[in-house]
């Protein structure tokens, strides 16, 4: 099977994606690892006209400790998180239980948040 049309923007700012989601409203998804949209989009589960792709937004990768909270950027992979110092403990301890490495290496936390 395969998806509905869609359109795709690479967002290369966070302001860029922010105001592209803006514009869409409920006809734009984000694509982050893809590892849950796509295969609901293949399966025609999910058929969003329109994919704000944030892999090209640098910095939103980080994983740290800000004032007692843990802040987790929204392409933070599973796999950095298994990787980061910081991470809090139990989070650390979930993510190599996520999936495998392939999957680890692309789909994020924020990512499974949101799904
Ligand atoms: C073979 C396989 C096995 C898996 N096994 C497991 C498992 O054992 N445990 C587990 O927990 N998960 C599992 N997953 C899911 C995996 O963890 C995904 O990576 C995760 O669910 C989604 O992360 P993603 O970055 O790929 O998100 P995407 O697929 O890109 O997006 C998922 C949804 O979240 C939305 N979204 C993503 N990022 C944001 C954001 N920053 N802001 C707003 N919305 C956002 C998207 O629009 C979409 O609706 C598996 C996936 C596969 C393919």
């Amino acid at each position: 099977m395969y998806p509905a049309a869609f359109e795709v923007t690479k967002a290369r700012t966070l302001e860029e994606a922010l105001a592209k989601l803006a514009d869409l409203g409920d006809d734009g998804r984000v694509l982050a690892g893809g590892q849950s949209l796509i295969p609901m989009m293949k399966l025609r589960v999910a058929a969003p006209t329109h994919l704000v792709d944030i892999n090209e937004i640098p910095d939103l990768d980080g994983i740290k400790q800000v004032n007692g909270h843990l802040s987790v950027g929204a392409l933070a992979r599973h796999a950095d998180v298994v990787r980061a110092d910081v991470a809090n403990h139990t989070v650390a301890a979930a993510a190599p239980w996520v999936a495998d490495p392939v999957v680890r290496n692309r789909g994020t936390l924020c990512g499974s948040v949101a799904h």
